[in-house]
Parts: structure tokens; sequence; C-alpha cells
């Protein structure tokens, strides 16, 4: 065979592979396989369309080269939370297809030996995400699922504002990895209009308090189309290059330690639920468990 260039993989992303090559990756380097998913989506007049997707690619794949996971190659598209629909520049999936897709996604890995998925999300898409991470589970598929921003929960910590939308958190991200497709000179500050009290609504990327609900649980906003001018919400003019390297740099952190647990617990060849039934369990049969787990599906 050959010398791959990265010794044991041609490429940190599953598309850049060969088929053979992936599946020997998985059988005896690492089967861990990490979605990218983003949108495409008007992000103001100083980023491109394509931001959610590119910050979630540029993640990945530093968490790809970092933890020898596999990266697959990211939809480019996502679904949106209702406010986002009808906005020019923006090409929403339906909830449903959105949420087939990823299915169909990581059954396709799977065949290839893949057990553990970690979908990297940048884009506000639990609407989508949640459902079907769980939908996967029922078919025994290890499916983890989260948003840079949420998983990071800077706080302020090296921002000044909680997690929008083309805003400073966003924006920075795209001057650390994408700094060519930024205009900083058309970068201005704009939002929408509060339908409640901000006490009632958990911002993106903002620690949890009592009596408070995640922002994407609710309509809190009115449609965007009609009530945001710039297509912005929060502040980019704030942003630079070293904040988005920071936020960078801790979010693959996380990641990383993460994907570090769960290869040492559970090596190649191992799926942590221990069972598969693609597409056939509807959650009231018996469920037989792979030989490397006992009759509750708990690891031998
Ligand atoms: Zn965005």
């Amino acid at each position: 065979m050959k010398e791959l260039k990265l010794g044991k993989r041609d490429s940190v992303w599953f598309h850049e592979n060969s088929g053979k090559v992936n599946v020997e990756y998985a059988k005896n380097e690492c089967d861990v396989a990490i979605l990218p998913i983003g949108a495409i989506e008007q992000h103001g007049p100083h980023c491109p369309c394509g931001s959610d997707t590119l910050n979630a690619i540029g993640i990945a794949e530093r968490v790809g080269e970092k933890t020898g996971a596999m990266v697959l190659p990211s939809p480019m598209y996502g679904s949106h939370p209702y406010m986002h629909w009808g906005m020019e520049g923006t090409i929403p999936l339906k909830y449903e297809t959105h949420i087939a897709m990823l299915e169909d996604i990581v059954r396709g890995a799977a065949v290839a030996g893949y057990n553990k998925f970690i979908i990297i999300s940048a884009h506000g898409q639990v609407s989508s995400t949640i459902v079907a991470v769980h939908k996967l589970g029922l078919e025994g598929y290890f499916t983890l699922s989260s948003t840079w921003y949420d998983f990071l929960r800077d706080d302020k910590n090296v921002l000044d504002d909680y997690m929008w939308h083309a805003d400073e958190a966003e924006t920075s991200l795209a001057l650390h990895l994408y700094p060519d497709l930024v205009d900083m000179d058309l970068a201005v500050e704009d939002g929408g209009t509060p339908l409640l009290d901000s006490k009632w609504k958990t911002a993106p990327g903002e620690a949890t308090v009592a009596g408070s609900m995640y922002h994407f649980e609710g309509t809190f906003a009115l449609m965007e189309k009609d009530d945001v001018e710039k297509g912005v919400i929060g502040d980019p003019t704030k942003a630079s290059a070293e904040k988005g390297e920071k936020l960078v740099s801790a979010v693959v952190g996380h990641y990383c330690e993460l994907i570090d647990e769960i290869k040492e617990k559970y090596p190649c060849g191992i799926n942590p639920l221990g069972f598969r039934n693609p597409g056939s369990y509807a959650g009231t049969s018996d469920i037989k468990y792979d030989k490397d787990h006992d009759d509750k599906g708990r690891l031998l």
C-alpha cells in the first residue's frame, strides 16, 4: 500500500480519503467521526453567507487534527429558527429535511465503521439536531451534538456580549479563520425588538440561571426580515482576530478532552450504546446487544 500523507490517512477529511483508507482508519486507528454543520445565511454586510458553516469547519478541522477523529464533509445548509425565514441570502432547510439529512449522514458513515459521532454546529439549529440525536439513538448510533458557543459558555469571558448573529463572536471567528472574506469597513451594530424582558431567556453562550429558558425554546423575536435592518444582531465592530483565536482555541480544547475520553473508554470497534438497529428499532422490541456488552447494554 502506498504511504499515506498523514501516516494513517491522507487527510482529516473523510471525502479526501479513499473508501478503503476510511474503513481501515475506523477499524484500526479511530472510529470517532465529527460532523461540522452550519448554515447558508446572510451575515450582515460584512461577513459571507457561509459564515456558520465555515466556522464549524474551522473548529472541526482543528479537533480532527488534534484528536485523530475523522471529519465528515459538511453539508453546508442548515435549519433555522422561525424568525430567520425569508431573509435575502438565507437558504433554510425544512426541519424534517435537516433531521433526515443528519440521520442519513450518520448511518452512511457508520457503514464505513465509525461508531461515535460528534456533531459540531455553529448555528442555532437545536430544533433539528436534538430530534436527530434521539432518533439516531433509537437506532443505536452514539451521537453527541453541540453548538460551539453553548459548549464553550464563554459567558463574557473573552467577549463583551453573549452570542447572537454576525456579531462580535461570529465576526471574531471569521477574522481568525477566513479574514479574506470579511470587510470590517461594512460592520455595523444592529438588533431586533425585544418582546419580553431579557431575564426570561438564556442567551446563546450564556451560563444557565434559574427562571430562564433557552433562547431557542421560545418565539422570543419578531421576523427578522421585517424587524432587523442590517441583518446583524449584536455589535460586530467589537470583533477581533485575537478574540476569535482565543474562542477557537478554548472550544477546540473542550472538544479534544471529550473525544479523548470517548476514545479511551470505548476503543475502536465498540459502540458505546451496544446495539445497532438501523431504521428498525421503535422503542418497543427487545434489543440484541453486541457481544462486548451485557444484557443491560453495559460494556463488559
Ligand atoms: Zn451565524
